[in-house]
């Protein structure tokens, strides 16, 4: 067994169990992926036909550009992407993890997914952000998941792939899933879904906000993230997420990640998102370009 076949046979552990033992023989399709500054490596389970194998390579191709176009060149120099088919169409549960044979973005991807359903899919921009991060403890994935979430949204419209508005439409439906509920103890103590994912993207809203006020908008969280992966952060590593936010505030000459987490870290505390959302000018009937932030609204999506 060769290396990459075994490699393969230990990513794919979890889906191989349970399944009949003669199919653990299948052999999955491996491809290469050169992206200007980073090598992918593309496996297919069996089960996928050529014509969907050629699109998803362009899927996972616009995905890795719409990251990279983020933060400024593609998170890690390598990576492993390995797709496990279902019956069915579209992409479901994505997963990143960090083992012995490097980095592996694991997804689910039905065998008659469309080339629309590629399109609109957003789970492998998701995953993908999750390796200009460096891993942090469980307890507090919040700023791990708060990252992926909310940077999808910005790199997907950045990269042409959705329209702003209907980014900050996503946003205002899904942002108050982030607020505190009865019993919560702040982000740092509360590792529900809702806390966790729309807690975290509402923390990093926040944090572009004030950044972009306090530079004059200049900067953004954009740069703050840049600046943990140019300082050795990526998914390779291990952090405690004050470094991570501490390094991120230091490339924006800035304390405002610290701030945020000291206020609501271990605290229950309640953003007012109306209030926010009329200042950025995100309404229901649309983006108000004579709200007093609009500028930096428009700012963080393009
Ligand atoms: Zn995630």
């Amino acid at each position: 067994m060769d290396t990459d076949r075994r490699r393969w046979c230990v990513a794919a552990g979890l889906w191989w169990a349970g399944r009949a033992a003669g199919q653990v023989e299948a052999d999955p399709v491996v491809e290469s992926l050169a992206l200007p500054d980073a090598r992918l490596e593309l496996q297919f389970a069996p089960g996928f036909d050529p014509a969907l194998r050629a699109e998803a390579r362009t899927w996972i191709e616009r995905s890795a550009m719409a990251v990279s176009g983020y933060f400024g060149r593609f998170p890690v120099a390598a990576a492993e992407i390995l797709a496990i088919p279902f019956e069915g169409g579209g992409v479901r549960s994505g997963h990143t993890s960090h083992g012995e044979t490097g980095l592996l973005v694991r997804v689910r991807l039905g065998r008659r997914t469309t080339p629309a359903q590629l399109l609109a899919d957003w789970i492998m921009v998701h995953e993908m952000i999750h390796l200009a991060i460096p891993r942090v403890p469980r307890s507090q994935n919040w700023l791990h998941e708060g990252i992926a979430t909310y940077v999808e949204g910005v790199a997907r419209a950045r990269a042409g792939l959705l329209p702003p508005a209907e980014v900050w439409r996503e946003w205002r439906r899904a942002m108050p899933q982030g607020q505190p509920q009865a019993g919560d103890r702040g982000l740092d103590h509360t590792p529900t879904w809702g806390r966790t994912y729309w807690g975290g993207a509402l923390f990093c809203l926040l944090a572009d906000v004030r950044i972009r006020q306090r530079s004059e908008g200049r900067l953004g969280l954009q740069q703050a993230l840049q600046g943990v992966l140019a300082g050795g952060g990526s998914y390779h590593a291990a952090w405690p997420v004050d470094r991570i936010l501490a390094t991120a505030d230091a490339a924006v000459r800035q304390t405002t990640l610290a701030e945020l987490h000291r206020q609501l870290g271990a605290r229950a505390e309640r953003i007012d998102l109306e209030a926010l959302w009329r200042q950025l000018g995100v309404e229901d009937e649309g983006l108000r370009d004579d709200a007093p932030l609009a500028a930096v609204r428009r700012a963080i999506l393009s």
